[in-house]
């Protein structure tokens, strides 16, 4: 089945008790037991598991060909819950261009649970193997990476770690499984914040993971979610599964919106230089072409001059928001650097861009008068 068609109908069964066609909310925090506590209906409490969420897990595993998937209550428990599962004393690789709130899990967190890390550009696989360590035991890919769009070969980089017994996790929240899947590409573990594109227009939280064939991690994970109580909430839940109905449509129109963008900004005397990966001037294209089926929604700029030039720019679009976050149905651009704060690598003069469902016409009509 394609990825269209799995997208409107995965965790959609009618339900049974009412046939209707959109699934209910079930917000129930408790379900009835047997007499010694017996699980009947298959749920007993909301921080274990309830029905929406099931759906939604349900409906993130088939559409990465995972074997089952764990809903967050944000893209970051996601990611914190995999790190978790690692024995202390474990050694984890994060690459160089990564969304930055991981930057500081690792910076502030990690040494705390006695878990050590290494910083890596991903885009050489030599330096990745020589950083291997043999309590190596995760090897974190963001691809395409945050701000910087750099991609990073999923298949190599799998091959890599295997040889060495690490995991590879894959942020696969810039891509969604409409254009990349990694477990596909050899990857263990893939992470959405479904904040983004799966939910798709701004307006809820969450996170995900999808793991491959008997993933040893799986139970471990459930585990952490139910203990540490980073559960997603019921009316959360449905609204990203609401969401990714619309998923693959929206994948499209955000692409061929960005890809128009990233080629009139090419011409632009004031940009310096142009991050999509479906440029064929990106240093990673031929990899890009190789495991994406497109090149999505997000891109990012260099305004020719420093951090002033840049915050002109974004001061004089009318169309496009100022504001954080990315993949919603609404362009928005963003200053990285200073939206970033204190651990952030971008640079001073980088604009990033969440490019919208709207004309693609009006978009580039408004960067190009922000860029005069
Ligand atoms: C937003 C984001 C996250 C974090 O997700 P939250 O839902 O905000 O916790 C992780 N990775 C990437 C690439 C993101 O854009």
């Amino acid at each position: 089945m394609k990825i269209e068609t799995t997208a409107v109908h995965a965790g959609a069964d009618i339900d049974p008790s009412t046939g209707a066609i959109a699934p209910p909310i079930h917000l129930s925090t408790t379900f009835e037991h047997g007499p010694a506590s017996e699980e009947i209906h298959g749920y007993s409490y909301i921080r274990e598991k309830n029905p929406t969420q099931s759906r939604l897990e349900e409906a993130l595993a088939q559409l990465d060909s995972g074997e089952g998937a764990v809903a967050f209550a944000s893209g970051m428990a996601a990611g914190v819950a995999v790190v978790q599962t690692l024995p202390p004393g474990s050694h984890v690789i994060f690459p160089d261009d990564i969304y930055v709130t991981f930057r500081r899990l690792a910076r502030d967190f990690l040494p705390n649970w006695n878990l050590q890390s290494t910083v890596v550009n991903m885009q050489d696989p030599a330096k990745l193997s020589k950083a291997i360590r043999p309590n190596t035991k995760l090897i974190w890919v963001e691809t395409p990476s945050n701000p910087l769009l750099k991609i990073s070969d999923i298949r190599a980089i799998s091959e890599i770690a295997h040889a060495s017994k690490a995991m590879v996790l894959v942020d696969n929240t810039f891509a969604t499984p409409i254009i990349q899947r990694p477990l596909e590409l050899g990857a263990d573990i893939v992470l959405y914040s479904t904040t983004k594109y799966f939910g798709g227009h701004s307006d809820v939280q969450g996170g995900a993971l999808v793991l491959g064939n008997k993933n040893p991690i799986f139970d471990k994970l459930l585990r952490i979610r139910q203990v540490l109580g980073s559960v997603s909430s019921p009316f959360n839940a449905w609204l990203v599964l609401r969401g990714l109905r619309t998923l693959p449509c929206r994948m499209e129109r955000h692409t061929s919106n960005a890809a128009a963008i990233a080629t009139a900004l090419e011409d632009v005397p004031a940009v310096e230089e142009v991050f999509y990966p479906g440029l064929p001037t990106h240093k990673e294209h031929e990899i890009a072409k190789r495991q994406m089926r497109y090149f999505g929604g997000m891109l990012s700029f260099q305004v020719r001059g420093g951090q002033d030039q840049a915050t002109m720019v974004a001061s004089k679009v009318k169309l496009f928001l100022n504001a954080t976050s990315l993949g919603g149905t609404e362009s928005l651009i963003e200053h990285r650097a200073s939206s970033e704060g204190e651990f952030s690598t971008a640079q001073p003069n980088l604009l990033r861009l969440s490019v919208g469902i709207e004309h693609p016409d009006d978009l580039i009509e408004d960067l190009l008068q922000a860029l005069k």
